[in-house]
């Protein structure tokens, strides 16, 4: 058996599903591509910083010959949602964080080939490595670029892509090119409107990345938010490429003590120490317990029901400024006469201008309503 077959087989040996070969000659088209985006400001802010060492891999490793990209799936099929005032996770974010998953596999594989080329070198990356991972799967034979701009293969598009740079020369898989023909439901069910035209996504428009991304939720945004609490599954959950995804194998991508749909309330009332308890060693736990909060109370705003005002209300007087300001427009959003109560009287002791400027916001709302 030849390196390349006894490579393959290590993978599958160690659980990753999908294996595919590259070269490493510069991305060219894709280096115009995300230079252009860049102008336009529809880069995605995820992705790497440097887009012209992105695109040239031998500078980042010296002597690189080949891409060994690798992918992981988190399909975790369809789980019960709980009762209560609940908020959904983005499958990605269910369980353990998936760049420690897979970094730990990929760690195998390094040493894998340590033992079988010893003068070889290798980089590994996920998906916040310096290289441009979709690019990578791509080339290497593991899947499209799909309408939604995720990675479509033949498990699906609830993949963990990855992979390792080495100096080690593999021949580049064969396969042959597919597309998404004249489907465009994921364009047709995004709820902002994020995906300007097939394949090109607008990141300040994405609420995948707004539930990610720290300080103010745009507020023109924060109703179409809908009970996302982090991330947003939804340009994927309607891809016919994942009607029969497989579940995955790997028992870290279920949900772990936080649920996949978690309870609003309590996780508003979590200290710092009660946060990390639950949330170490997360997908969504990386962002912090403020992002996370953040969310909540955006979520508690769009469910919108009376008998939250008490829980508003204790964020309202929280001592963190985000949340003041995300709790007003929340209690804006209840439109009774006790939340109108409530955020007058906190108006009259707030001394942040934003949290001020929330509360102006959330005021006018209540025009026209009786108390
Ligand atoms: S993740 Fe959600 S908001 Fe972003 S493009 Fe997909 S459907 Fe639209
Ligand atoms: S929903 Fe349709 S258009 Fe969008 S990525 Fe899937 S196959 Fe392509």
């Amino acid at each position: 058996m030849n390196l390349t077959k006894r490579l393959q087989c290590y993978a599958r040996e160690i659980g990753l599903e999908l294996i595919g070969l590259a070269g490493v000659q510069p991305f060219t088209s894709a280096q115009e591509v995300l230079w252009e985006r860049r102008r336009r400001g529809l880069y995605n802010p995820f992705a790497p910083a440097n887009i012209d060492l992105a695109c040239h891999p031998s500078r980042v490793l010296p002597g690189a010959k080949s891409f060994v990209a690798v992918a992981l799936s988190y399909y975790q099929g369809h789980l019960p949602r709980p009762e209560g005032y609940r908020g959904y996770m983005a499958r990605f974010s269910w369980g353990q964080d998936y760049h420690k998953v897979l970094g730990l596999k990929l760690d195998l594989l390094q040493r894998f080939l340590r033992r079988e080329a010893p003068n070889s070198q290798s980089l590994a990356f996920v998906d916040t490595g310096p290289f441009l991972d979709k690019e990578v799967a791509s080339r290497a034979g593991l899947g499209w670029f799909g309408k939604n701009t995720l990675l479509i293969t033949e498990l699906g598009s609830y993949l963990v892509l990855g992979g390792l740079l080495t100096t080690i020369g593999f021949s580049p898989s064969v396969f042959e090119q597919r597309e998404c023909g004249t489907c465009d439901l994921c364009l047709r069910a995004c709820p902002t409107g994020a995906l300007i035209a097939p394949g090109i996504l607008d990141s300040q428009r994405c609420l995948s990345y707004l539930t990610q991304r720290r300080g103010y939720f745009p507020p023109e945004m924060r109703s179409m938010l809908g009970l996302r609490l982090y991330g947003c599954d939804t340009c994927q959950e309607v891809c016919p490429h994942n009607y029969r995804a497989p579940i995955t194998p790997h028992g870290e991508f279920f949900p772990r003590g936080q649920g996949h749909w978690p309870d609003l309330v309590k996780l508003l009332s979590l200290d710092k120490q009660g946060f990390k308890a639950l949330y170490t060693g997360n997908a969504a736990g990386w962002g912090g317990r403020t992002l996370l909060q953040r969310n909540a109370l955006l979520v508690l705003g769009n469910i919108g029901e009376p008998d939250l005002l008490a829980t508003l209300k204790e964020s309202f007087c929280d001592p963190r400024p985000l949340i003041r300001g995300h709790a007003a427009w929340a209690l804006g959003r209840l439109k009774n006469k006790r939340a109108l109560q409530v955020l007058e009287g906190g108006a009259a002791n707030e001394s942040d201008p934003l949290v001020k400027e929330e509360i102006r916001s959330a005021l006018k709302g209540f025009s026209g309503i009786s108390p």
